[in-house]
């Protein structure tokens, strides 16, 4: 880590999240290798992502792949396929698509700072609040998709997934989900589409391990074409969304990587760190904590959630994550209120769990 002090930075540990804000997540040694393989040559870059996805499509049991720069970026050129879809003669016209079919469906209770992306292609929102009958209104021949993010306020009893499917299959309206950070548990990778979903977006710098600047769009052959002409390394909307050969390699080795991981021993892990934090934590006067389960994104591992009372400690949870980044090491946790934060485990390497440990010892405990 000494190339990041140079510049002045210091090295953060990552007890927070696979965030992109501090790096997403760590390339394992076979992502790095298959990286540093690709740089060694020049390759059809095109015929490359048609390979590399072929691949990635049948290991993860879709139809088609297709290796994006990011989720995000995903989520552009998927809302960009569903306008192709009735408007091919678009191809090269984004965000010009008033004449079009240009809107995207989604739901008010799903709204997220992600959801920007779908108006980078010209779409527009209809933006939709209950349930099966609100969704058969909004459609209409202007409609060009529906969009899912896992994990809103929607609840479940007003709108599922599998719900919204079946009445956008009525009338042939795909549906797109954004399932950025859905990982763990690895069988997500084909649960979305296997439902119905017409494409489903991956981050591949999450949990994924793959390099920071990458995702995956996991679907329908036919859209997935579709946007072949408009992305890198051809011209138009996809352009500026450009991934390398050394991003597709290494993205290839972390979704190989992933399916043969061993995700008991790792929830496991998470398991033990957990539990030793709360052994530590919990005798501290002023301080609780406990296992929360699952996790933020939904994912199925546990997480520690620890809760003050700022005025016995004279510091609020706010405070305290700022003196996490402010210690030696650097640790950053997870942000909730005023009075809790989190420690997730899931991204910290092996042994880094004593160094956070040690580290609430010193800044929850008495005197501190
Ligand atoms: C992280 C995230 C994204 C963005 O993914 P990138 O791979 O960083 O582009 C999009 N949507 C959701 C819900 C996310 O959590």
């Amino acid at each position: 880590m000494s190339a990041y002090k140079k510049l002045g930075l210091r090295p953060v540990i990552n007890a927070f999240a696979t965030v992109t804000k501090f790096g997403g997540s760590l390339m394992p040694p076979e992502v790095l290798a298959a990286m540093n393989e690709a740089a060694g040559g020049f390759v059809d870059l095109a015929e490359l992502q048609r390979r590399v996805g072929a691949r990635i499509a049948e290991l993860t049991h879709n139809e088609a792949a297709y290796v994006t720069s990011g989720a995000a970026a995903g989520i552009v050129l998927a809302a960009a396929a569903a306008v192709l879809r009735k408007h091919p003669d678009a191809l090269q016209r984004f965000p010009d698509i008033a004449d079009c079919a240009n809107e995207a469906i989604i739901f008010r209770g799903q709204r997220n700072p992600y959801d920007y992306s779908i108006k980078q292609t010209g779409l527009r929102f209809v933006e939709i609040e209950g349930g099966p009958a609100a969704l058969r209104a909004a459609i209409n021949d202007r409609t060009a998709c529906i969009f899912w993010f896992p994990r809103g306020a929607l609840k479940v009893a007003e709108m599922s997934l599998a719900t919204a499917i079946a009445i956008a299959d009525e009338q042939d309206i795909p549906v797109i989900v954004d399932a950025a950070a859905q990982l763990p548990p690895l069988e997500n990778l084909w649960r979305f589409t296997q439902m119905g979903a017409a494409l489903a977006l991956f981050s591949g710098g999450k949990d994924l391990r793959g390099p920071q600047p990458t995702g995956m769009m996991l679907g329908r052959r036919d859209l997935i074409d579709s946007i072949r002409p408009l992305s890198n390394p051809n011209h138009g909307l996809g352009r500026p969304l450009k991934v390398g050969k050394e991003e597709m390699m290494g993205l290839l080795a972390a979704v190989e990587r992933y399916l043969a991981l061993d995700h008991e021993a790792r929830s496991q892990y998470c398991e033990d760190a957990v539990a030793l934090f709360c052994a530590a934590l919990n005798p501290l006067p002023g301080v609780s904590a406990e296992r929360a389960y699952p996790n933020e994104a939904g994912q199925p591992l546990p997480w520690c959630r620890v809760t003050v009372e700022p005025a016995a400690l004279g510091k609020s949870a706010d405070e305290l994550v700022a003196a996490f980044l402010a210690h030696e090491p650097a640790i950053a946790v997870s942000p909730l209120n005023e009075t809790q934060f989190h420690l997730n485990p899931m991204t910290l390497n092996p042994g880094e769990e004593v160094i956070v440990r040690e580290a609430c010892v010193q800044l929850l405990g008495a005197g501190a």
